[in-house]
């Protein structure tokens, strides 16, 4: 029997959905998972009569696989991956490849490249965005590792991958955890988005009294537009249409209102911390989740804390779009993608992995979470400046936040006065008024420092480090 192209560890949601993909793109395969069960209930069901077979043992599974191996992990991240490889490196051969699919942390996979290359097997961590839906369609996907292991799973990974106008979603992205990374700082700026939606959603019930279907109108006009054209805005109005099936109403009003974070959104925050990049909006996202699962405090807090009553702002005319909060929610998504690309280009100097921002823009245009058609004005701002040091500085970005702040600062001002907390967007305010400013107040804390600890200060009128006896 002629031995399968492409072997796939892990029959999870993801991992199921992939080896449907690669069967369907004319790649025989091979499963294995760890609860063998699960193996056969597959082969039974989605796996039946198609060109799949399984697997017993990771033995057997190395066995049923042509050379050079190909073989995708997609098992829970973290000491699973580095469990499987020990398990697996005993039946492997010079040449072989491993793929880690799953959401690694860069450093892991650092790591990993570094021992599996050195092995003289092939590593590639890649980043896979798209849901279920979209490993099963096409995903997005960022690979990462040596050229040389990219080019050999690159027929595979380009068939898989969602296909817009101008190719695949897949591109070598560049050396060692750089597909992982670039993956993080994506998930970064879908934490971002979401916010974004569900605190313009928090405004429009509770500032306008909008239900689901009036919401789920403005979702849908949005949705036609350039700038805010999405995945993310698309789904939103499906959730904001959707009915409880036992009463008929709104269902999103019945869900428990705590999200958790974890992993890539947290990685994004901590990796931007330390290589000074700033990145405001999406930490805010990360900090929404974190105090929306402090359910029993802020039901506590409510009964003692005061704010404002709540009161009504303008917001523009949901018939047409709610503009002004639509100005607001433009402003707001595209200091996300600029401050994840801001992000991007600051790791790919500090770890040399020589991201090409073109081609992220370009292979996020299609299969994954935060797909939208802003990326194709993305595209074309690195295609026109490679080295542009911030999105929001190229001609088009400008233009867009200039004619947009209005629009935030009277949300962000409305919201505060109404006592409705809106991180992302009066993060964002703060974030594009402090980038816009030459003269920020630091100066002051800078003589403070210098006050308490004799930390020294520049000056702007000489060069040179200066220190004054502040306290004399
Ligand atoms: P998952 O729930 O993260 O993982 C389930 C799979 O991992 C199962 O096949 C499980 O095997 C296997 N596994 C867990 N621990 C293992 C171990 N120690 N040794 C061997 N196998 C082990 O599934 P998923 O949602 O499909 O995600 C897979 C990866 O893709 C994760 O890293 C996830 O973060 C990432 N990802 C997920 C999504 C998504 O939308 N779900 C999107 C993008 C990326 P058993 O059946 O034996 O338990």
């Amino acid at each position: 029997m002629s031995k399968a192209h492409f072997g796939l560890i892990g029959l999870g949601v993801m991992g199921e959905n992939l080896v449907l993909n690669a069967e369907r793109n004319g790649f025989s395969s091979v499963v294995y998972n760890r609860t063998f069960s699960k193996t056969q209930e597959f082969l039974n069901g989605r796996g039946a009569n198609k060109k799949i077979e399984g697997a017993v043992d990771l033995q057997d599974f190395v066995d049923k696989l042509d050379r050079p191996r190909r073989i995708l992990m997609m098992i829970k991240a973290g000491p699973a991956i580095d469990a499987v490889i020990d398990q697996i490196s005993p039946y492997l051969q010079a040449g072989d490849l491993l793929i880690d699919g799953g959401n690694s942390e860069f450093r892991d996979t650092e790591r990993r490249v570094a021992k599996l290359e050195s092995k003289s097997f092939g590593y590639i961590g890649m980043g896979v965005s798209g849901g279920a839906k979209g490993a099963f369609d096409g995903p997005s996907m960022m690979p990462g590792g040596t050229k040389a292991s990219y080019e050999a799973i690159e027929n595979l990974v380009c068939k898989m991958a969602a296909q817009v106008d101008d190719g695949p979603c897949v591109t070598y992205i560049g050396p060692g955890g750089s597909g992982h990374f670039v993956k993080t700082v994506h998930n970064g700026i879908e934490y971002a988005i979401e916010q974004i939606l569900a605190e313009a959603y928090d405004l429009m019930k509770r500032v306008a009294g909008m239900d689901g279907n009036e919401m789920a109108n403005v979702f849908s006009s949005w949705n036609s537009t350039e700038e805010l054209s999405s995945y993310l805005v698309e789904i939103t109005e499906v959730c904001l249409r959707t009915k409880d099936p036992d009463d008929k109403s709104d269902l999103v009003e019945k869900i428990m209102d705590k999200a958790g974070q974890k992993g890539t959104g947290l990685w994004t925050v901590v990796s931007a911390l330390e290589l000074g990049a700033s990145v405001p909006t999406i930490y805010s996202s990360l900090n929404a989740r974190v105090i929306s699962s402090m359910k029993t405090q802020r039901v506590k807090a409510e009964s003692i804390l005061n704010g404002p009553a709540l009161k009504t702002f303008d917001m523009g005319d949901p018939s047409n779009g709610m503009p002004i909060l639509m100005d607001a929610v433009i402003a707001a998504s595209m200091a996300s993608y600029a401050q994840g690309m801001d992000l991007l280009r600051i790791a790919s100097d500090e770890y040399k992995y020589n991201l090409d921002m073109h081609s992220i823009a370009q292979i996020w245009k299609g299969g994954c979470i935060i797909r939208a058609r802003l990326l194709k004005r993305i595209q074309d701002a690195f295609n026109a400046d490679p080295k542009l040091l911030n999105l929001l500085l190229d001609p088009w970005f400008a233009g867009q936040i200039n004619s947009r702040m209005s629009g935030l600062a009277k949300i962000v001002s409305g919201a505060a006065e109404a006592g409705i907390p809106v991180p992302c967007l009066s993060s964002t305010l703060d974030y594009i008024n402090s980038y816009r400013t030459s003269r920020l107040p630091q100066n002051l804390v800078q003589a403070m420092r210098d006050c308490f600890g004799s930390h020294t200060y520049e000056r702007v009128d000489k060069d040179g480090s200066f220190h004054t006896e502040w306290l004399e």
